[in-house]
């Protein structure tokens, strides 16, 4: 992994009220501030991704620690009336730094496209969000052989008209259909095929920089028992979790076999 910092995030999805997603932050911030060394550096990245009713308080608990606090969507308009959702601006409001753009549930239960996806890219990036992409086959697409023409798709359209600028404040989350949620996680060197493609996808859409810096997180089904193998790999910087950061030992145990 080249010098790039890896991330891992957690995506606590509708779970939690506000009481135990308070708890769940403050346990996470007091480990990472136990790892945090003396100059004040952290070797990875850490994000929580609560419901949206919880962002504000579950901010409050992270900070000014080093976890950052983050959305689960966005729509891709500034303002108007579109009933029941958020933008960008209210999400910097309540202090997200990040928004997680193309989850698979977004795609595949609401009915996300492509399109919409790279529109909520652009607009996130504009208002200065960090963004996650989400991609990922189904089980369908990975026995059709499609898995790649799939993956690199929606990387391409999803970034399209994305500067190479912008790409410092973009993340990639490689997350297969069907590992999510369903404790089948992509062997080793599935997920490593699929991020090195995307790492060399990545250098004919923006340059060989851009390439080399873009983290690429791993996603489905990671737990602290199969985390150190996914991370070994060269191309895999970090993992979003979904379940397992639903309790501060898993989740805190998954960012520590990333350091
Ligand atoms: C996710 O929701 O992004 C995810 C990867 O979930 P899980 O870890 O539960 O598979």
């Amino acid at each position: 992994m080249l010098n790039r910092t890896p991330i891992i995030g957690g995506n606590w999805k509708m779970h939690t009220d506000l009481d135990s997603g308070m708890t769940l932050a403050s346990k996470v911030v007091d480990y990472v501030n136990s790892i945090t060394q003396v100059d004040d550096q952290l070797g990875v990245n850490v994000v929580l991704f609560p419901p949206f009713p919880y962002l504000q308080a579950v901010e409050s608990v992270t900070g000014a620690s080093h976890v950052q606090c983050g959305a689960q969507n966005m729509w891709f308009e500034e303002e108007g009336a579109y009933t029941g959702e958020v933008s960008p601006a209210m999400l910097k409001d309540v202090g997200a730094t990040m928004v997680l753009i193309g989850h698979s549930e977004r795609r595949h239960i609401i009915g996300e496209t492509n399109e919409q996806v790279g529109c909520k890219i652009k607009l996130a990036l504009i208002s200065g969000l960090q963004v996650t992409l989400c991609v990922g086959e189904t089980i369908e697409h990975r026995t059709e052989g499609k898995t790649l023409d799939v993956v690199l798709n929606q990387v391409s359209t999803g970034l399209d008209g994305v500067s190479a600028e912008a790409m410092t404040n973009v993340v990639i989350a490689y997350e297969p259909v069907w590992a999510i949620g369903t404790g089948h996680t992509a062997s080793p060197e599935d997920a490593q095929e699929v991020h090195g493609a995307i790492r060399t996808h990545l250098a004919s859409q923006f340059d060989s920089d851009v390439s080399n810096s873009v983290c690429i997180q791993y996603g489905g089904s990671v737990k602290p028992d199969n985390a150190k193998d996914l991370f070994a790999c060269p191309d895999i910087d970090g993992a979003l979790v979904g379940g397992a950061s639903l309790t501060a030992d898993s989740f805190n145990a998954i960012i520590e076999a990333s350091l």
